[in-house]
């Protein structure tokens, strides 16, 4: 490598893919289901489904929902005591819409009330079914951005905190951030059906490259894309995967799920070294008492494998759209003295906003990372990777899941 070879690392040191499950949390019966999927997830604690799965998952939240359905409203104190803890832990990372009832901007405005009162805190947004507050104009049919409408709550929602917004686009190329590959999508097993999305996910993408605006992200196969609401507010819309054969809507529940998470997607993911923000809603479950069947254990062991043994990151939603954004937009200068190597970050000085920020180095020389010439703690060195390449890094620290 030559002097000027400092290059970003795209997936914090050590891993080779990042991931996040991405949940909508339609169907969720009760509060004890959905404090027992966390559980399974986030702890190594013994649950109903084994030993906890020690990973890094968030989950979503919406408020006015019918009677059966698991939401802010509907639960009782101790249901809604737990969600704001679980907000406040950064475990619920995501508006999911404000509910299928949720008609007017009162409804909006109170919801976001009740999160400010209680220092609740959410930057993304995913909208639900075809609830009127949704923002997605064309797939999701939402009103909530649109100037005069009833629903229309977008300024509130965006001063509240919102950055990222999903508006019902879902691919079925394993991996963003990458250039777009077909291959694993065609399955012998299955030869009709994963042909039929094969074809379909590439006339997505042929569409985009002929100006199709519905399909314009399937094209680059870029995780984020600035864009603005239809009020002129300025967001990142993303995009969310599901790899199935069968589908972007195929296998997208906890049901399903460990004929997603299958070891071929997983290792494409780490070969391509993707991004990937995964769509699925883990609250449709067989059995209330045991959340995930068999199938289920086993597809999300196979990914905490691939998580502990340090090649896919598995993070929460937020997180994840927070660091491929700050890789998308950060500037930074390498400066080479004979033994030494300084690498300046164009940044305001925020630990959070650069966790896990890795650079490869080009030769053995000791570097350090400063921020507008300050040098930042806590900088380290790595081992070589699995490629062999030397790094810096900034240390990713984990979320602490709270007591529940
Ligand atoms: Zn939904």
């Amino acid at each position: 490598m030559s002097e000027s070879t400092v290059q970003l690392r795209l997936i914090p040191y050590p891993y080779r893919a990042m991931l996040a499950i991405c949940s909508d949390l339609d169907e969720t019966p009760d509060r004890h289901v959905y404090r027992q999927i966390m559980r399974f997830l986030n702890t190594a604690q013994t649950t109903p489904m084994g030993e906890g799965l020690d990973l890094e998952v968030g989950n979503t939240i919406y408020f006015d929902m019918s009677p059966d359905q698991f939401a802010y409203w509907n639960t009782d104190d101790a249901g809604r005591a737990m969600l704001r803890t679980l907000i406040r832990s950064g475990h619920i990372d995501c508006l999911h819409s404000f509910g299928d009832l949720a008609t007017t901007r009162a409804h909006a405005a109170r919801a976001l009330d009740e999160l400010c009162r209680h220092d609740c805190r959410l930057q993304v947004w995913i909208d639900h079914a075809t609830a009127p507050t949704n923002f997605g104009a064309d797939i999701m049919q939402g009103h909530g951005d649109e100037p005069g409408h009833p629903a229309c709550h977008a300024d509130l929602t965006i001063d509240y905190g919102i950055r990222y917004v999903w508006r019902g686009r879902i691919t079925s190329v394993t991996g963003q951030n990458v250039p777009p590959r077909w291959g694993g999508l065609l399955t012998p097993a299955h030869p009709l059906a994963s042909a039929r999305t094969l074809a379909k996910e590439t006339a997505k993408h042929l569409l985009a490259r002929l100006g199709n605006i519905r399909y314009a992200m399937h094209g680059p196969n870029r995780l984020l894309r600035p864009t603005t609401l239809r009020t002129g507010a300025p967001v990142c819309e993303f995009l969310r995967c599901n790899p199935h054969w069968g589908g972007v809507s195929s296998c997208d529940t906890g049901r399903q799920i460990g004929s997603v998470l299958t070891q071929p997607v997983l290792d494409q993911l780490q070969r391509r070294s993707g991004v990937c923000v995964l769509y699925t809603h883990l609250g449709k479950i067989h059995r209330y008492d045991t959340p995930f069947d068999p199938s289920a254990v086993a597809g999300l062991r196979r990914l905490a494998h691939a998580h502990h043994a340090g090649r896919i990151l598995v993070t929460t939603t937020r997180r994840l759209l927070n660091y491929c954004s700050l890789i998308d937009h950060l500037r930074f200068r390498a400066s080479h003295q004979r033994t030494h190597i300084t690498i300046d970050l164009a940044l305001p000085p925020s630990a959070s906003l650069s966790q896990g920020l890795t650079f490869c180095l080009p030769d053995s020389r000791p570097a350090t990372i400063t921020v507008n010439g300050t040098p930042l703690p806590d900088v380290r060195t790595n081992p070589p990777d699995h490629l062999g390449q030397r790094t810096i890094s900034l240390p990713w620290p984990r979320l602490e899941f709270p007591d529940l």
